[in-house]
């Protein structure tokens, strides 16, 4: 059950399925709304049980939901976000979960905290994860339910709210092939998420000419780094994060990309058609 502890700040909900997914490709365009006095919010779906154990001596595959669920606390805490809210559904297991159920409870954030935006997961799932697909979809749908006026779910007012605006998070298919580049020359091998998920690697990422939102963010990047470094289970050595040098990093790290779903690109519009996730709506004074 989310709780709005900004009643006079405009709302910012960030739907994503695993403690980390709001530090990679997002990080930095939520904090630049973050500092201008937007109440950041990240619903997360899953603890992140079935993640990597970097080190031993940081958890067990008994702790580690436990030992994530804190590691996202602290991720927000340094970005300045509000408190996260953690749903308890397995990771990994998104895909079979009831998608009205889980759309329900995302609904209900929706109506509860009536955010002006919500940002979400890509349709493929950024690379083709199968939770991350999952949470699209459920937030998609979740969108349109906390519109119409119902009963509301979990608490939540049975009053409808619609978002001004809805973003999928996107990796630049250009981008992608830069940080190939990279670790290859670095001697890391090159991304293969299309093996893993069963997707050609010509489906991984977006279309360039899709993205709609190319947010300069490498002013932010201390910052970022040190939220994205509070994932210690998931960020150890031998990770390319970790190991390559940071001037290589930094530059994967200088513009977080995204299409927005709401409102769409007029037709024709030469794209991207805005630097900032806030664009055209009102700060708090
Ligand atoms: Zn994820």
């Amino acid at each position: 059950m989310v709780t709005v502890d900004h009643p006079h700040r405009p709302a910012l909900l960030a739907v994503f399925a695993h403690p980390d997914d709001e530090a990679f490709g997002t990080a930095g365009a939520l904090l630049r709304c973050a500092d201008r006095g937007v109440a950041v919010h990240v619903l997360c779906a899953t603890r992140g049980d079935a993640g990597q154990i970097a080190d031993p001596a940081l958890a067990t595959p008994e702790t580690l939901a436990a030992v994530r669920e804190g590691e996202l606390r602290e991720a927000c805490r340094l970005l300045g976000f509000a408190e996260p809210t953690l749903l308890d559904y397995g990771d990994g297991r998104l895909a079979a979960a009831d998608p009205e159920e889980l759309a329900g409870r995302v609904a209900a954030a929706i109506r509860t905290l009536r955010p002006r935006m919500v940002v979400t997961f890509d349709a493929n799932g950024g690379y083709g994860h199968l939770d991350h697909i999952a949470i699209h979809r459920a937030t998609l749908a979740a969108v349109a339910a906390a519109a119409d006026r119902g009963p509301g779910a979990d608490g939540a007012p049975a009053v409808g709210h619609r978002p001004d605006k809805l973003y999928a998070t996107a990796y630049p298919r250009s981008a992608l092939a830069r940080m190939n580049a990279d670790l290859v020359g670095h001697g890391f091998p090159a991304l293969d998420f299309g093996d893993v998920q069963g997707i050609a690697a010509a489906e991984i990422g977006t279309r360039d000419e899709r993205i709609t939102t190319a947010v300069p963010v490498a002013d932010l990047w201390l910052r970022r780094w040190a939220a994205l470094r509070a994932h210690r289970t998931q960020y150890g050595p031998g990770n390319p994060f970790v190991e390559l040098p940071e001037e290589v990093v930094r530059t994967w790290m200088a513009v977080d990309s995204f299409v927005r779903l709401e409102p769409p690109p007029a037709p024709g519009a030469t794209l991207p058609d805005e630097d900032d996730l806030w664009a055209g709506l009102p700060l708090p004074g």
